[in-house]
């Protein structure tokens, strides 16, 4: 069996006015005792006997998401790959050679991803990440146009990406992913046209789109519900200018030759985030660090938020774990739909009605009679001209 790690780095420069994740800004002097205390759960996680059903688990992927995980000191970020292959150890062996980042695509080495912002990128910096193992970047870009990195609070502007792209490159990366996000404030059609144009002039090998999401667990999604025009709230795309940025860069990418695989992510032949399929195919993953989720297969857990209680537990001794729940046959059946269908190939509808002992016809027959799902063959699948409205029909068909 393979198994999936997932490392949480919670620190960020400043906080993006669009960001709704539990990261925050923090003294620079807080991050190595936060590496320390990721490395010492590493080591109690394998001695524990809640994850015996994993302790004979490859590792096939490792994956350091944020937060922007490019502010740890290199030395930091090897430290836990280290501590991650002497008390688990990696599939293969990347690392210690640059060639080993050309090699990507073989199933036999691990998937090893560092999350990094363009502008905290230099040559010493993207070579000590190939030299302790890494082989594939995820940068987010959210925009080529400055005006809307400035809006949305980002830090680096759009000579930083062109920038981080060489460097990266000339230190030896082979697989590089890129994020935009179709209706930052200030976006137009002009400039989302650009920042797509640009992004596959570099053509990286996989890219992320979202679409801006416009909640209370934002500053810009505060601002935007009271109707305020703080952050540029009042420069927000409409819902539909937003969704046609998304199509119209959906016929661009296959254009380009990006194979279009989940909602949100295209991927050259043979680039798709292994790491990141194993969230839409339910498969285990163990995640480490301040806030990290895990999933066993059975049953699913989450450490405490707070990056400063956690390094407190850890460094007591006690369990970061927070909240340890078992997924009933039901929530186990919702999730194959609401991850699986995720995938542009969608499931196979026979394959899950008999794993579950069910049949899903009644329940999907409404939104199929909409148009929303289809089947295509034995999968049953989001209609591809329905993907932005995908979270109406997930609530419909979990309802
Ligand atoms: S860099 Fe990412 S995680 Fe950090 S504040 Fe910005 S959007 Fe949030």
């Amino acid at each position: 069996m393979n198994v999936g790690i997932y490392i949480q780095v919670p620190f960020c420069q400043t906080k993006c006015t669009y960001c709704n994740f539990h990261t925050g800004v923090v003294a620079r002097e807080k991050y190595a005792p936060y590496a320390a205390a990721v490395r010492r759960e590493i080591v109690e996680l394998v001695a524990r006997d809640e994850i015996s059903s994993l302790r004979d688990a490859t590792v096939d992927t490792v994956y350091f998401g944020g937060g922007t995980p490019s502010l740890l000191e290199p030395s930091a970020l090897a430290g836990i790959l280290g501590a991650l292959r002497r008390n688990w150890g990696l599939a293969g062996s990347a690392g210690q050679d640059p060639e080993s980042a050309r090699e990507v695509t073989s199933a036999a080495l691990p998937e090893i991803t560092l999350e990094a912002d363009p502008e905290t990128i230099t040559p010493e910096k993207a070579r000590a990440w190939i030299a302790a193992g890494f082989n594939r970047i995820s940068l987010g870009l959210q925009s080529f146009a400055d005006r809307e990195l400035q809006a949305a609070g980002r830090m680096h502007r759009r000579a930083d990406i062109f920038a981080a792209a060489r460097i990266l490159r000339e230190a030896g990366f082979r697989n590089i992913s890129m994020d935009l996000i179709a209706g930052l404030a200030q976006q137009t059609r002009e400039s989302w046209e650009e920042s797509v144009a640009r992004l596959l002039e570099i053509r990286p090998e996989h890219i992320s789109i979202y679409l801006l999401e416009i909640d209370e667990g934002s500053r810009l999604g505060k601002e935007s519900l009271a109707g305020g025009s703080r952050y540029s709230a009042e420069a927000i795309p409409t819902d539909d200018a937003m969704a046609e940025s998304y199509e119209s860069a959906c016929a661009r990418l296959a254009d380009a030759g990006y194979e279009h695989y989940e909602i949100s992510n295209w991927g050259l032949p043979g680039f798709r985030s292994r790491h990141n399929l194993k969230y839409w195919r339910r498969e285990p993953y163990i995640g480490l660090g301040a806030g990290a989720h895990s999933f066993d297969g059975a049953r699913r857990w989450s450490n405490v938020h707070d990056s400063a209680k956690y390094v407190a537990s850890i460094e007591s001794g006690a369990s970061p774990r927070e909240v340890i729940e078992p997924v009933t046959a039901a929530q186990a059946l919702d999730e194959e739909l609401f991850l699986g269908l995720r995938q542009l190939e969608g499931i196979d509808l026979a394959r899950v009605e008999k794993k579950y002992g069910v049949s899903l016809q009644a329940r999907i027959a409404g939104l199929r009679q909409q148009g929303l799902l289809e089947m295509n063959g034995a999968n049953l699948r989001l209609a591809p001209a329905h993907l932005t409205v995908s979270n109406e029909v997930f609530v419909e068909l979990l309802g």
